[in-house]
């Protein structure tokens, strides 16, 4: 898989082999250049021990074990260093990357295994999210990848928003030519997060065709305009007969162009410092449309990140969003440099462990006390130590009895 997400249909004798899930196992004796990919996902997963005390690991290669947790059963999903010693020989799905998750292996989801690793788990990870990937489906089309009765070559693409894989086909608008774009949002998200429409005129790589139903036979695609929970509900029958331009050539990675950053926050900052950019493009008169979007590089640098954005992100659940490590660029960097490891937003990696309560309350204290917190948390990346919401409540604490002590003083001394 490419840096902005994009998984190539594996050839015909790849996809007619008799075990249709491609093991790591396999890609890695395959061919040198899969070797590196595989590399990749991998980033910063570890293959010895498993990932649970980290907690909500910002992003990691993720697994479902079709052995343990079949369909219809509670979908779970394992880490790295869980499917070689706890489901070995297993009949796994590789889920590539997904943010923000915590291993489940032998907590109460598998019913019968215990983990090898890390036994001493709770029995669920409240704030996992799980699609039919983690059942080996994928799209709105529901469909096994690769799959063996799809005779129409076609990439996948993932939503960086819900995460879950998409056909070109199926996206609404077909991805730009040459995979000209860094990331894509599928229609079902756009919908959720609309605001996104006011950037697209900015920001956005233009699709090449516009599918209507006149021209793809496909009238029974609908993305319903909910959000994108409950799509993977929704067992959307969709006929793959349409004959759309399909591309085989990998995807260009088209590196960051930090110019470009720099030219954005020093327009920002020569207009009034408190302006809200999603504010200014609404103004402008964005379109809105029921397609799927594709994004350029750097493209989350530029959203708003005044306090009114930043809680609407994360009301949300976007708030990953506006942090240049989620992206799956970032993380395979890691697993190719170390530095990258040190250059994590503390801030960002205390929220990933958050609940939306927590983090609406952390942002908007936040805004007061940025410097502070931020050397607070750096401490925690320093000591290589997970933050917990306690110790963000303990540094909340503190700052109030400090005050307090503060006022006291001032008391004792005009006494
Ligand atoms: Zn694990
Ligand atoms: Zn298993
Ligand atoms: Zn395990
Ligand atoms: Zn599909
Ligand atoms: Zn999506
Ligand atoms: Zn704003």
């Amino acid at each position: 898989m490419a840096a902005n997400g994009v998984r190539e249909k594996p050839s015909a004798e790849e996809a007619c082999g008799e075990d249709t899930v491609l093991s790591l196992q396999d890609v890695l004796e395959e061919d040198e250049a899969l070797q590196d990919e595989a590399c990749a996902v991998l980033g910063g997963s570890d293959s010895e021990k498993c990932s649970y005390p980290q907690g909500y690991v910002k992003r990691q290669a993720l697994y479902a074990c079709n052995t343990c947790t079949p369909d219809k059963e509670e979908p779970a999903g394992i880490c790295l260093a869980c499917t070689y010693k706890c489901h070995e020989g297993h009949d796994l799905f590789e889920l590539y990357t997904k943010r923000n998750f915590r291993c489940d292996c032998g907590n109460s989801k598998l019913k019968q295994l215990e983990c090898k690793l890390f036994p001493d788990k709770e029995n669920v990870n409240a704030l996992n999210k799980y699609n039919a990937n983690f059942f080996g489906l994928y799209c709105i089309c529901k469909r096994p990848y690769p799959d063996p009765e799809d005779e129409v070559p076609d990439e996948m693409i993932q939503c960086i928003v819900c995460e879950d894989w998409y056909h070109g086909r199926h996206l609404g608008e077909s991805p730009p030519e040459h995979m000209e774009f860094h990331e894509m949002i599928c229609q079902a998200c756009m919908d959720r997060c609309s605001f996104l429409w006011a950037y697209t005129a900015h920001l956005a790589v233009p699709g090449v065709t516009r599918i209507t139903p006149a021209d793809t036979e496909l009238d029974d695609v609908k993305v319903e305009d909910e959000p994108a929970e409950d799509v993977k509900a929704e067992e959307q029958k969709v006929e793959s007969t349409n004959h759309l331009n399909s591309k085989e050539e990998g995807a260009e990675q088209t590196s960051p162009s930090t110019s470009a950053a720099s030219e954005q926050k020093c327009d920002k900052d020569a207009k009034t410092g408190s302006t809200c950019k999603l504010q200014e493009y609404k103004a402008q008169q964005g379109l809105t449309m029921t397609t799927a979007t594709y994004w350029t590089s750097n493209w989350r640098r530029k959203l708003c990140t005044c306090k009114d954005c930043m809680i609407m992100y994360t009301q949300l659940e976007v708030l990953f969003l506006v942090d240049e490590c989620d992206t799956v660029q970032a993380y395979e960097n890691k697993g190719k440099t170390a530095e990258a490891q040190e250059r994590r937003d503390p801030l960002m990696t205390a929220l990933s462990s958050m609940n939306r309560v927590q983090q609406v309350e952390l942002i908007s204290e936040y805004n007061d006390l940025k410097t502070e917190l931020t050397d607070y948390l750096k401490r925690f990346a320093e000591e290589q130590k997970v933050v917990k919401a306690e110790d963000i409540q303990q540094f909340f604490e503190d700052l109030r009895s400090r005050k307090r002590r503060r006022v006291d003083d001032m008391q004792y001394y005009c006494s």
